[in-house]
């Protein structure tokens, strides 16, 4: 008989080498013939219900890595709360509508040399585009692992979702929060749109600075006779502007010089004075009066080179003394400033700018008050640093001497995210939310909140209390992110808080193709005509035939259509060709998601706590985007703030700390799309390092950094792997030690266990992944890989099969096995799925259907305190051994005898609970209540892995420890040296503990 034959080696099927790249595709395949995902969620119809809403990515392109990290993230709440036992659907969603894809799409169409395309036609090539990238991005996500009802997302281009967005849309357009005015709102010259907020984005910029004069009046000039000809300077960055001067504003409280250079007197703010003068080069110049500026109240000024006078206004709210001359140009049609300063004042909202951006007459003012011919028609947008318009203007400006410098300048300037051109600020007509609209159900919500002893105080900015108490929507948003939402990490609060206080109305209509259209109509006079019953009708005109309706019909038609029975306003003669934001789109998810899935409600709850999701998870650009269009709406129009939790993770930034992001122009320097990674690691490595990383900060993308973690995934399969291959012959109904019986080692791990699982739940539950990753990866590293796993190897293999030892350990590899699959499994999704299927007697088909139940393995102090020891112990012997065999004075460890000659001296430690004797007394006269020289020695003895251990109680003259050949014989089959080997003349080769697993092995 050959020895070897009855070890019990390890054995299995889960291979070694991860080949995820071709592994992970077969596995997704099983788990869609299988129908995992609706398996799940019909298994767990009765649990307590989990939403994380999905934040619909823009339905274009390939999967950016970004966007890899924002779903996976996703994907590992979603699991881990399926595998606490809660109902957790998963709806994706696309953003379907909007300015990239009509972009691409009339791109496309001109190349193909189609230029008369109209509207319907270009909104179904858009479908189509869109339709195309939702289907490759879907694969893609699949792909990565996250599971969801993939055949059934919502899409804001479905004829269903639009129809509640309009829904929604009345319900606000009833409450009074709509209103069309005249105002400057951002226009992008090349897309011919108006823009959203957060379709602006910074970038430096060289503009023209200029100082220009404008010469004060007769009324000014007749009360100082001795100073004329005088000036108030002005400096500008945008001279195009110039044409809409209409006024200019000063500083009421600060103090302004009155300059004599040569023959003219020029008023500049006093500490301005010396800059001025540099900047414009003035030799000789003296100051001959100062002034506060309100002095210059109702003082009237001649334009430079328009027919007409201007008004000097006080602006203190905006007129500093940091930059410029202490006067500012104001054009109430091109910016907020002016705007606010011109209604006040009664001003014209006067824009001479067209569609196209070109310098245009307006009817606000009498053409002949207007610019001079020649600048009609001159294009605003910059070519190579200079626009017609502003060339136009500063040659005006030179030939009448009202120039006195120009440089280039050079600042943060708003540019269209999609074009990248500067945008312009331009008065338009469009639709809007007023942000401060009221509603009278807030007041007592108001009364109360503001009451709240340091409510205020506690803001990070400075608010006007008496304004606040009769607030808005916007102190409504402010309260329910202050006291309702929960942000993950915190300063999300202070991000989101700061762009609602500070924002504008919003601006909701765009002159774009592809979108959900506005339903409003015009009448005879060119009055807008805006009703919520309107707008539910198109709504549901829209549901039954989808919203291109809209521009495939006529006005006429649309308005027999959606016209009220009881309709006794004007008639229209026209219909709106405006498109809502798509912010409102994606923003309107909580009426057409939230509360319309069935799924998705949380039974059992009352009020909006129904539908409002648990946690809405996107990057930090989303505090200005869909985080706060979201809120706003569902506040409008809900009544509820959407979300309970947001969850905020930072960007992909590659080595350099640049931010890799989607509209970067002229491609990627490397490819940034999930596919590249996935094609080359495989999914469950990058869901490993997107776990890895701490997502609240910028997380850096580098080959490096994912070379790393994938050895801490080979290191995590290896574990995985070594304890299924000694489990081929457990059978754990059969087999199955209880916890009282398991042998201490075992137990030692179940209690470690029992620990890193309650650390790695919390840190699930406080959505920290990063210290999952570290808890596992570290337990898996040093007490399984380097302890544990190497300790048992000699039981494992040598004792009888069936040996109550061997069974103990079994069974602690098979609760570690089952453990580890589950906690691994909302990162690991395909590795823990693959290795679960090798655990016998596993509970579930797939280990994203089981339920993680908490054991509460506990062990005495007493326990505990002893198997510390021996792992101190264990730790102060190994570089003893180490040593001898450095010196070849041993080979192997199992040839090795250890005596240790004092014990008392080696062993000095703190170790366990039991202060009092916080170390182990092996003196004859006093031992240690919890030692048992014979069993504990024995047990270091197989920490150790050496054949023999001699403690000598008391106190020895000899060395403390003397590593020698340990006596007797190797035993044939186990290795152990013996001196029992040779007594049994069946078996004169072997050891008595191998004599009894073999004999066994026969039996
Ligand atoms: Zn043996």
């Amino acid at each position: 008989m050959e020895y070897k034959d009855t070890l019990n080696l390890p054995c299995t099927d889960f291979a070694m080498k991860a080949d995820l790249v071709t592994r992970e595709p077969e596995r997704l395949k099983k788990w869609e013939a299988a129908k995992l995902y609706e398996k799940i969620q019909a298994s767990r119809t009765d649990a307590e219900k989990f939403v994380l809403h999905d934040g619909p990515p823009f339905a274009n392109g390939d999967v950016h890595v970004g966007t890899a990290l924002n779903k996976i993230l996703k994907d590992i709440i979603i699991k881990y709360q399926t595998l606490r036992g809660k109902s957790a659907p998963y709806i994706p969603g696309w953003d379907c509508h909007g300015l990239p894809i009509e972009f691409k799409v009339s791109q496309d169409m001109r190349k193909a040399g189609d230029t008369s395309a109209n509207a319907a036609t270009i909104r179904k090539a858009c479908e189509a585009y869109a339709r195309k990238y939702i289907d490759i991005q879907r694969t893609q996500f699949k792909r990565l692992g996250v599971l969801g009802d993939w055949e059934n997302p919502y899409l804001t281009l479905n004829k269903e979702y639009e129809a509640d967005e309009l829904r929604l849309f009345a319900d606000i357009v009833a409450k009074g929060f709509v209103y069309r005015g005249k105002k400057p709102v951002y226009w992008s010259i090349p897309c011919r749109t108006a823009l959203a907020e957060a379709e602006v984005e910074y970038h430096d910029h060289v503009s023209q600075s200029v100082y220009v004069k404008f010469g004060l009046m007769d009324q000014y000039q007749e009360q100082n006779p001795a100073q004329k000809p005088t000036f108030v300077l002005i400096w500008t960055t945008t001279p195009w502007t110039l044409p809409a001067n209409l006024a200019i504003a000063y500083n009421s409280k600060l103090e302004y010089s009155l300059v004599k250079v040569g023959a003219e007197f020029y008023w500049v703010l006093s500490s301005l004075v010396e800059t001025v003068a540099q900047k414009c080069q003035w030799q000789d110049y003296q100051t001959v009066e100062t002034a506060l500026g309100d002095r210059f109240l109702k003082q009237i000024y001649k334009h430079p080179f328009c027919n007409r006078n201007g008004k000097l206004l006080p602006g203190d709210a905006f007129v500093e003394s940091s930059t410029g001359t202490g006067f500012v140009h104001i054009a109430p049609g091109h910016g907020l400033d002016d705007y606010n300063l011109g209604r006040q004042n009664g001003l014209p909202i006067y824009s001479p700018v067209n569609d196209d951006g070109a310098l245009a007459y307006s009817n606000e003012l009498p053409v002949e008050q207007q610019m001079p011919a020649e600048m009609v028609g001159k294009s605003i947008l910059e070519k190579h640093g200079k626009s017609d318009a502003n060339e136009a203007v500063l040659h005006e400006l030179r030939v009448r001497h009202a120039l006195l410098h120009q440089e280039n300048y050079h600042h943060s300037y708003p540019h269209c995210w999609r074009s990248k051109t500067p945008v312009i600020f331009r008065a338009m007509d469009q639709w809007f939310i007023k942000v401060d609209h009221t509603q009278d159900e807030w007041k007592k919500l108001f009364e109360e909140v503001t009451n709240k002893p340091g409510w205020f105080n506690s803001l990070p900015m400075e608010l006007d209390f008496e304004t606040e108490k009769e607030g808005g929507l916007r102190v409504r948003a402010m309260i329910a992110v202050t006291e309702e939402v929960k942000w993950i990490p915190d300063w999300g609060s202070n991000r989101i808080f700061g762009a609602i206080v500070s924002r504008p109305d919003w601006c909701i209509s765009r002159q774009r193709t592809w979108g959900v259209p506005i339903p409003a109509f015009y009448d005879a006079n060119g009055n807008a005509i805006l009703d919520a019953q309107i707008v539910r009708n198109a709504a549901d005109l829209i549901e039954k035939h989808g919203s291109n309706i809209w521009f495939e019909k006529s006005a006429s038609e649309l308005w027999a259509l959606v016209k009220p029975a009881n309709w006794t306003g004007a008639e229209a003669v026209a219909k709106s060709n405006d498109t809502l934001d798509v912010w409102i789109d994606s923003g309107s998810s909580s009426r057409a998601v939230l509360k319309q899935r069935q799924e998705l409600q949380h039974a059992g709850k009352t009020g909006a706590e129904v539908w409002q999701a648990d946690v809405y998870l996107e990057g930090s650009d989303q505090h200005r985007g869909w985080f706060q269009s979201s809120l706003l709406l569902s506040l409008a129009g809900n009544g509820a703030a959407p979300f309970k939790t947001v969850l905020t993770h930072g960007f992909m930034v590659d080595a350099d700390r640049e931010k890799i992001s989607k509209s970067k122009q002229g491609g990627y320097e490397k490819p940034q799309t999930a596919e590249a990674y996935v094609k080359k690691y495989g999914a469950d490595v990058v869901r490993l390092w997107v776990a890895s990383q701490d997502y609240r900060s910028d997380i850096v993308v580098s080959e490096e950094r994912i070379n790393k973690v994938g050895e801490t995934y080979r290191g995590i399969r290896n574990a995985l792997r070594y304890q299924l291959s000694n489990l081929y012959d457990f059978d754990p109904a059969k087999h199955s030690v209880p916890d009282e019986k398991l042998t201490g080692l075992d137990r030692w791990i179940l209690g470690e266990f029992a620990k890193l699982e309650a650390e790695v739940l919390a840190a699930y539950d406080q959505y920290e992944f990063h210290v999952v990753y570290q808890k596992l990866s570290q337990f898996i590293a040093v007490e399984l890989s380097s302890v544990y796993h190497d300790v048992i190897k000699d039981r494992l293999y040598t004792d009888a099969a069936n040996s109550p030892r061997r069974r103990s350990t079994q069974t602690a590899l098979h609760r570690l096995v089952t453990g580890l699959c589950q906690m691994l499994a909302p990162i690991l999704a395909f590795t823990a799925d693959e290795a679960w299927e090798f655990i016998p007697g596993k509970p579930t088909g797939s280990v994203h259907e089981s339920e993680f139940k908490v054991v509460n393995f506990q062990r005495s102090e007493v326990e505990e305190y002893v198997w510390g020891a021996l792992f101190k112990m264990r730790e102060l012997l190994l570089p003893y051994l180490e040593k001898s065999r450095t010196a070849k004075e041993i080979g192997k460890s199992l040839e090795a005898k250890i005596t240790i000659g004092n014990p008392d001296e080696l062993f000095q430690f703190d170790c366990g609970p039991q202060t009092a004797n916080s170390h182990l007394n092996f003196s004859r006269s006093n031992p240690h209540p919890n030692w048992d020289q014979n069993i504990h020695s024995h047990l270091l003895k197989e920490l150790v892995n050496i054949s023999q251990l001699d403690i000598k109680a008391g106190h020895e003259k000899e060395a403390v420890v003397i590593v020698s050949k340990a006596d007797g014989q190797k035993c044939e089959r186990c290795w152990h040296w013996e001196t029992d080997i040779g007594k049994n003349l069946d078996h004169s080769t072997i050891c008595g503990r191998c004599i009894e697993a073999v004999m066994q092995f026969k039996a």
